[in-house]
């Protein structure tokens, strides 16, 4: 095997590097080089077993489904700079099927593409996986952004993009995923009925608020929507998804209503209403709950 790289890790690259043995070791630097898509990992602290052990951890997959040559370029560079093996594709058919194949740790996709478009992969997609699917739009393409988010996307980022941007999406999508994983691992028994994001807590049989402890005084669809939210932490819901989801099909109003109730809850659940941090806008689409 070749040596390809070798870079000291630190808890910078959370999402790159895996090393479930090694969660109680505290301030843990490590050296890790890249065999292909393998990391292999050298310890330099007091890991008890022995200095140099050497543990090899598989990357996380990242699949590109994107036709342009110098945006695959930019995308591929700085994916595999964080630490993530990158697989690219400029087809949309090649792009599904490599999807297929590969079972990436998440997908960055495109939606205009030669061959098959975004939103038909990920429909297809979204019939038997559940990778993260981050989608490309263009400027002014609304719909787009809308549908995909309807079908089963994630994510989106609006061209032009920063990679900034781009890597932050990829690591919350990412931890968001592996957080569900140990969810269903650990099987929360019957009994565990709370979701809980710093202060805030509800209680789903109760179907009660709370900050701090304290009890929120929420009317029932305040409290439907909180709870909607907060199931979907991390991922931008539209105002249509949300009004079927929590007025359902046959309610007459219009996507006013949930601007309206979100108001409403930001006061109740926001340290600053006027400057939200929790309930976050996503202009031309929804909201997104931060945590
Ligand atoms: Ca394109």
């Amino acid at each position: 095997m070749q040596r390809v790289a070798s870079t000291i890790f630190s808890h910078r690259m959370p999402g790159a590097i895996d090393l479930p043995l090694l969660q109680n070791t505290a301030e843990l630097q490590v050296e890790a080089q890249r065999y292909g898509d393998q990391i292999v990992v050298r310890l330099n602290s007091n890991y008890k077993s022995g200095e140099n052990d050497r543990i090899p951890c598989m990357l996380k997959k990242i699949l590109i489904v994107e036709d342009e040559p110098a945006l695959q370029d930019t995308l591929s560079y700085n994916l595999k700079r964080e630490g993530y093996q990158v697989i690219v594709e400029g087809d949309g058919i090649k792009g599904l099927a490599a999807a297929q194949e590969i079972q990436p740790d998440l997908i960055v996709l495109d939606i205009m593409l030669p061959g098959m478009d975004g939103l038909e992969i990920t429909r297809i997609l979204r019939q038997k996986m559940n990778v993260p699917i981050i989608m490309l739009t263009a400027r002014d393409a609304e719909i787009d952004r809308v549908l995909g988010l309807e079908i089963g996307a994630d994510d989106y980022l609006t061209k032009p993009f920063s990679m900034r941007e781009l890597l932050a999406r990829v690591k919350a999508q990412l931890r968001r995923d592996r957080l569900i994983r140990d969810e269903v691992m650990t099987q929360s028994p019957p009994s565990e009925t709370a979701l809980t994001f710093g202060n805030l807590s509800i209680n789903l049989v109760r179907r009660e608020a709370t900050i701090n402890d304290d009890v929120l005084h929420l009317k029932p669809k305040e409290y439907d929507l909180l709870q909607y939210l907060l199931e979907h932490q991390g991922k931008v819901v539209s105002r249509e998804r949300i009004l079927e989801q929590v007025w359902g099909w046959d309610f007459g109003g219009g996507s006013r209503t949930v601007d309206v109730h979100v108001r409403w809850l930001r006061e109740k659940i926001e340290p600053d209403p006027t400057s939200p941090s929790r309930i976050i806008t996503v202009r031309g689409v929804g909201y997104r709950f931060e945590g």
